[in-house]
């Protein structure tokens, strides 16, 4: 068989490692495999690479995907995504394989729709993907918000401060939960869990009357104005307080080990077991 593999939405440390093994696996059973390049935009382009063996070496170790990604709005529109199963067509290609997260099953669903088959193999930091406990660089991300928590604690507590931090996770707490209990925060806010500001803030001056030093608050994205939240944590609590918008960083880096071994299971999506 031809099978065509692509990493879609936003990369995920281990994405790699399931290209790799994608690839690897393909030549065991003998089929030949080829990268698109930069997600959906790639198949609609025409952009398709043979992989061998080569291509992936030293592939295991390094984050983000080196097949590149993309954000394609227009992959909703029907006669776009005629445009990349043409292309399939054209390259004779049998099956495809992508790595994305929650929007790229989407993209497969409606691409297996229009009668090409598709696996899809879950890649995002979110940890937002029925039917697996993990996806694919989650537990990267989980260590690199951990390691800015520990810092930002220590200085927190240097200058009596209660720490803001804004962790990814779209419409998923499950980055904000892990990271927070491993961090030892006080407050974690997640969309499955928003806390009650009031509440919260009460919890807050009374830390200050029983004369702790800090406080450490995890919160998933888009749930609060953070930079707002810190003024009236320091305006009204006794604390000072700041916020810090992790961002882009939660994405990148080495995949840790639970990600390579993940991102090596990519294997599963070509021998069927
Ligand atoms: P992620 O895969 O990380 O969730 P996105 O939500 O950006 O990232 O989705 C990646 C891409 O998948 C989008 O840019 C778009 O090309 C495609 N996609 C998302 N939703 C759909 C949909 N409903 N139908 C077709 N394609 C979609």
């Amino acid at each position: 068989m031809k099978i065509a593999v692509l990493t879609s939405g936003g990369d995920a440390p281990g994405m790699n490692a399931a290209i790799r093994a994608v690839v690897r696996t393909g030549q065991v059973y003998g089929h030949e495999v080829f990268g698109v390049k930069n997600g959906y935009k790639g198949l609609v382009d025409g952009e398709f690479i043979a992989l061998t063996h080569q291509s992936v070496s030293g592939m295991l170790s390094r984050g983000g995907t080196f097949l590149g990604t993309s954000r394609l709005p227009e992959f909703k529109e029907e006669k776009v995504r005629q445009i990349a199963v043409d292309n399939l067509k054209k390259f004779d290609i049998d099956a495809l394989v992508t790595i994305g997260g929650d929007g790229t099953y989407h993209g497969a669903m409606e691409l297996n729709k229009m009668g090409i088959k598709t696996i899809g193999l879950p890649g995002t930091i979110d940890n937002d993907i029925a039917g697996t406990d993990f996806t694919i660089g989650f537990a990267t991300a989980v260590e690199t918000i951990v390691d800015a928590i520990d810092k930002l604690r220590d200085t927190s507590n240097s200058h009596q401060r209660v720490s803001i931090i804004e962790v990814m996770g779209r419409r998923s707490g499950d980055l904000a939960v892990f990271a927070g209990i491993c961090g030892g925060a006080e407050f974690i806010i997640t969309p499955e869990n928003p806390v009650d500001k009031n509440h919260m803030m009460e919890e807050i001056r009374k830390y200050k009357n029983e004369g702790r030093r800090h406080a450490v608050v995890v919160i998933t994205e888009k749930l609060f104005d953070v930079h707002a939240l810190a003024k009236e944590i320091s305006e009204t609590s006794g604390f000072s307080s700041r916020a810090t918008v992790l961002g882009y960083i939660q994405r990148g880096g080495s995949p840790c080990p639970d990600d390579r071994i993940l991102g090596s299971l990519g294997s599963y999506a070509l021998n069927g077991k």
